[in-house]
């Protein structure tokens, strides 16, 4: 295959190991300067520059974007996504794992575990968020920063609220979430690829630092995961849409907490930690996925008027508990359900005879009016 890296590091170990590995197995693998692209938007046919001349296909895109450039950087992948070209990761994917307040969000209202967050604007709203988390100690963050750059820990109510007026007076948004205090300076980081974790390790700060980030001097080990930290890791990057992600969680007296879902993960401290070769995994992935590219199955199966995909959640009690899917007008006609899940699993193209449960959220392809009434309100 050929595969394009689009990095602003072609001699960082990360993008090194990639294009090391992808060359050993065959592949025709180049690095690009992400910010050397240009975009030609034309109508049927979109392209991608590079310095200047057309960029000739290749059949997969590696996007490592760093944070200061996730605009520009998205963009491009983005391009490429809309030509046909299989991305390791998904451009809105990246986006929105990129900010902390909106990876937060998104992954608020499912069955992971995350800090209790409080996003603020006005400075008389602080001291209520900081009491609703408990009080100082709080910790505040920039919404993207990162390699523990913008993380501040705020020991006393006067201090916290000092930081966060002063970061909002340099046009900061920041967020103010609860301080883990039993983990200790100590976090988790799993390294999932294509719906496995392949490697983890426990980063631990130095000295009297609570950030354990590598870059801030803290040290790895490689730790074996409880089903429960590897449940919440492959949730976690499900939920936000990555292929390819490091989740951080830290480790409370409630469980896994998911802290941020990394869409470009570092590989020097978990492979040289753990001796685990993720960028192999990686390129694994890539050739076993790449005929699949992304459908936005949401978007074109709106395309025919009266059409849509809509999630039906069978509550119990109601009209559909307890029936055989081929005795509901759900499936049939035209309609069709998709696929049920049922708590952790999902039944993809449930035969006739499957039974619905109260609690099972069907994924439903039909006539939208004649879906309405299956529709809770006040979800
Ligand atoms: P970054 O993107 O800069 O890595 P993180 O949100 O991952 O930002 O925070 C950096 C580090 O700070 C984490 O790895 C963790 O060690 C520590 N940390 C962050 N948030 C909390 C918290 N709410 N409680 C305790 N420690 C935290
Ligand atoms: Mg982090």
């Amino acid at each position: 295959m050929k595969i394009a890296i689009l990095s602003r590091e072609a001699d960082s170990y990360s993008t090194s190991r990639l294009v090391e590995v992808g060359r050993a197995r065959g592949h025709e693998v180049e690095v690009y300067d992400t910010l050397r692209f240009s975009l030609a938007l034309e109508s049927m046919t979109p392209q991608v520059w590079y310095r200047g001349q057309p960029f000739a296909p290749v059949d997969a895109i590696i996007p490592r974007i760093g944070a200061s450039v996730t605009f520009f950087g998205t963009a491009v992948v983005r391009q490429f996504e809309q030509m046909g070209v299989f991305t390791l990761n998904p451009a809105n994917a990246i986006t929105a794992s990129r900010d902390k307040l909106r990876a937060m969000q998104v992954l608020s209202r499912h069955d992971v575990g995350i800090p209790a967050t409080m996003f603020v604007r006005d400075p008389r709203s602080v001291l209520p968020a900081i009491e609703r988390l408990g009080g100082a100690p709080v910790v505040v963050k920039l919404l993207e920063g990162t390699q523990g750059i913008g993380v501040i820990l705020a020991e006393s109510l006067e201090v916290a609220q000092a930081v966060v007026e002063t970061l909002q007076w340099a046009k900061q948004n920041v967020l103010i979430q609860r301080f883990v205090k039993e983990s200790r300076g100590r976090d988790v980081r799993a390294i999932v690829v294509g719906g496995e974790v392949v490697a983890a390790m426990r980063r631990r700060s130095k000295g009297r630092e609570f950030r354990s980030n590598l870059h801030r001097g803290g040290e790895a080990e490689p730790v074996r995961l409880s089903p429960e930290y590897e449940r919440t890791a492959l949730r976690a990057t499900q939920i936000m849409g990555l292929r390819v992600a490091g989740v951080d969680m830290l480790e409370s007296e409630d469980g896994p907490l998911v802290l941020e879902v990394n869409s470009s993960p570092g590989l020097e401290g978990i492979e040289t930690s753990t001796g685990v070769d993720v960028a192999t995994s990686i390129l694994r992935h890539i050739e076993d996925e790449a005929p699949f590219l992304e459908v936005d199955v949401r978007q074109r199966l709106s395309l025919e008027q009266g059409y849509g995909v809509v999630e039906i959640v069978v509550r119990r009690g109601s009209a559909i508990e307890g029936v055989e899917v081929a005795r509901t007008e759900l499936d049939g006609g035209d309609s069709r359900i998709l696929h049920i899940q049922r708590g952790l699993t999902v039944i993809p193209n449930p035969s006739g005879d499957v039974v619905l449960e109260a609690g099972d959220v069907l994924l439903c392809y039909g006539l939208r009016r004649r879906l309405r009434p299956y529709l809770a309100r006040g979800r």
